[in-house]
């Protein structure tokens, strides 16, 4: 069409002029032209503008750059199961995030949620009858191959992979886990669920499920466990509002607390959760 550059109204609700960034995928057979988001608030304006017949100009200088790829790493941890040690439970946030903000919400308080839960079971010297594993991704952001490194991994053994869980939707008051599996298992995770009726975290919604764990859950077909939560996400991640002032010590503990209760008893029960 002859554009010299593209600016998009950013894909977050309306919030105090934060522009949501994102990722951007040039066609093979077109030219890369530069392209950038725009706030609400600024493409509203730009809107008004040519609803009343200005001609609208706008100069647009940016900074952003493609840089060669480099090496990087899935941060990987775990406590060995006491009696099944190959079958494992794995949990786990992503490890990157968009540098406008500084990826507290989006993911880092993921990462320390996951990363928490099995501290705890440590600390209190629970070791479960099989593994839990947490994964700290890499790249979920910029294309995803944090997860699809550990999928190419562990190919041959996605049999022994009891369930994923991934913490990818900011950590505010915990109400329960996201679930995606066979009616039986989730018959099995609601009752695990009612130990956590003493947070208000026991509910246990339709779906669930995570960009870094997608890979694997859909080779494997396994369920898939996300942490649900009562926050404005959106308004947040991706922008430069994404910060640590918007993270409550309270709420961490508790989503800490939440899973590492589900995947203790996911991972030490006598009966494996049944696959889909
Ligand atoms: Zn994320």
């Amino acid at each position: 069409m002859g554009a010299v550059a593209v600016l998009v109204r950013s894909v977050g609700p309306p919030g105090l002029r934060t522009p949501h960034t994102g990722a951007l995928d040039y066609a093979p057979d077109a030219p890369k032209i530069p392209a950038a988001a725009i706030t609400v608030e600024d493409a509203e304006r730009l809107q008004r503008m040519q609803d009343r017949g200005t001609q609208v100009r706008v100069r647009l200088k940016m900074e952003a750059k493609f840089l060669p790829d480099a090496d990087s790493f899935n941060v990987i941890g775990e406590i060995r199961g006491r009696e099944r040690p190959d079958e494992v439970v794995v949990i786990g946030g992503h490890f990157d995030s968009w540098d406008v903000g500084t990826g507290s919400t989006d993911d880092g308080g993921g990462c320390v949620v996951t990363w928490e839960a099995l501290r705890l079971m440590k600390k209190l010297g629970l070791r479960p009858r099989r593994t839990v594993r947490v994964v700290l991704w890499t790249n979920e952001e910029n294309g995803l191959r944090g997860g699809q490194a550990y999928l190419e991994r562990h190919r041959g053994d996605l049999a022994n992979h009891v369930l994923m869980l991934e913490s990818d939707s900011g950590v505010f008051r915990p109400t329960g886990f996201g679930f995606s599996g066979s009616t039986a298992a989730r018959a099995r995770v609601k009752e695990i669920a009612t130990l956590l009726q003493g947070i208000q975290a026991d509910r246990i919604d339709p779906s669930g499920g995570g960009a870094d764990i997608g890979p694997t859950v859909d080779a494997g077909n396994l369920p898939a466990m996300s942490l649900s939560v009562d926050g404005n996400y959106f308004l947040i991640h991706h922008t430069p509002a994404d910060t640590i002032d918007k993270i409550d010590p309270m709420d961490m503990s508790r989503a800490s607390a939440a899973i590492a209760v589900m995947t203790y008893v996911l991972a030490d029960m006598p009966e494996r959760l049944r696959s889909p």
